[in-house]
């Protein structure tokens, strides 16, 4: 069995490129098991004909309210299978302003884990879709407890996402154990500057240890699969989007490497790396090259909004 795990800023598209993914995996014959671990419980919506499902920590919390234990959930309560065949859990967070998000994410792996559901179900991959913009930790549950094993970084052509990829590489590096778990590559799905994301993300990818494996395209086709509660592949199985998706799980399936990331350890080297491929990037370079004698207006060109002040 193989587990792909999907990880990515808040609103990056990770529902969205691993539901796709997931059909594609389908498609190809396999049985896939889709797991949203996103208090956000809207993962798998899409595979599910646009049912938002209930959750397990839900599921669970009636149960304990009705005077049973953990053991009165059944998998039947927890897995909801898609008219495409996916098997949809959504993990479900803590009540709004209760307990800790990563906790309830692992706490609902677990009840999957003692209800034997990937073994129930004959699951040949697992797609885990992981909301990784919590600095606490519990972004890193599913890969500590040996859940999340093939692990995707999802950017877009934003700086921030790269922020926040790198910030989740360096949690992948302090778990990933040689052979087990470890980083399997970065994903782009395009904010629209296809040619200056696939230059910035192969070099990010690369100072990580890694390989940019697949570019998704930004698409009208894709929101209008969404408003539709059906992912691409099985809304328009014939157009363009649809095919990037196969070739996305193609490039999953086929791609074996795992590494411990070598994230960049300052933010200043990951912002140098971006300026260096951005549009424009030599004029930027020119306006940064006279910052001394530059007006305050050419150094907001040159990507400096804060001053940093004197070093400590
Ligand atoms: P996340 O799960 O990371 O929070 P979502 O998958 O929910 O993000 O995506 C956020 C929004 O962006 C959704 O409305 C989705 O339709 C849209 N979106 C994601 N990827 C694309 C794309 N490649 N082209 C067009 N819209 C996209
Ligand atoms: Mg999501």
């Amino acid at each position: 069995m193989r587990q792909i795990a999907i990880y990515g800023k808040g609103g990056i598209g990770k529902s969205t490129i691993s539901s796709n993914l997931s059909m594609a995996l389908r498609e190809r014959g396999l049985a896939v098991m889709q797991v949203g671990c996103d208090p956000k419980r809207d993962s798998t919506r899409s595979l599910t004909g646009g049912r938002m499902i209930p959750t397990v920590l839900e599921t669970l919390r009636d149960q304990l309210r009705a005077g049973r234990d953990q053991s009165a959930v059944t998998l039947t309560d927890i897995v909801f299978t898609g008219d495409g065949g996916v098997h949809c859990v959504e993990s479900g967070g803590p009540e709004p302003g209760v307990g800790c998000a990563g906790r309830g994410v692992l706490t609902a792996l677990e009840i999957l884990k003692s209800l034997r559901a990937f073994e129930t179900y004959g699951v040949d991959v697992v797609v885990y879709d992981i909301l990784g913009d919590v600095v606490c930790g519990g972004f890193a549950q599913p890969i500590r407890a040996g859940f999340a094993e093939e692990i995707y970084l999802l950017c877009s052509g934003s700086f921030m996402s790269l922020y926040a990829a790198n910030n989740i590489a360096k949690g992948i590096r302090r778990l990933a154990r040689i052979g087990q778990v470890g980083l399997s590559g970065v994903i782009c799905n395009s904010s629209g500057d296809e040619a200056f994301e696939q230059q910035m993300l192969s070099e990010f990818a690369a100072k990580l240890g890694s390989r940019l494996i697949h570019v998704v395209p930004r698409s009208p086709v894709i929101q209008a699969c969404e408003v539709e509660g059906r992912t691409v592949l099985e809304h328009s199985p014939g157009s363009a989007e649809a095919d990037v998706f196969r070739g996305l799980a193609q490039a999953v399936l086929a791609n074996s490497s795992r590494v411990i990331p070598t994230p960049l350890e300052e933010v200043e080297e990951l912002e140098a790396l971006y300026r260096r491929h951005m549009p424009g990037a030599a004029a930027t370079r020119s306006a940064s090259a006279d910052a001394t004698t530059a007006q305050p207006r050419d150094r907001r060109q040159a990507g400096r909004t804060v001053d940093r002040g004197p070093a400590a």
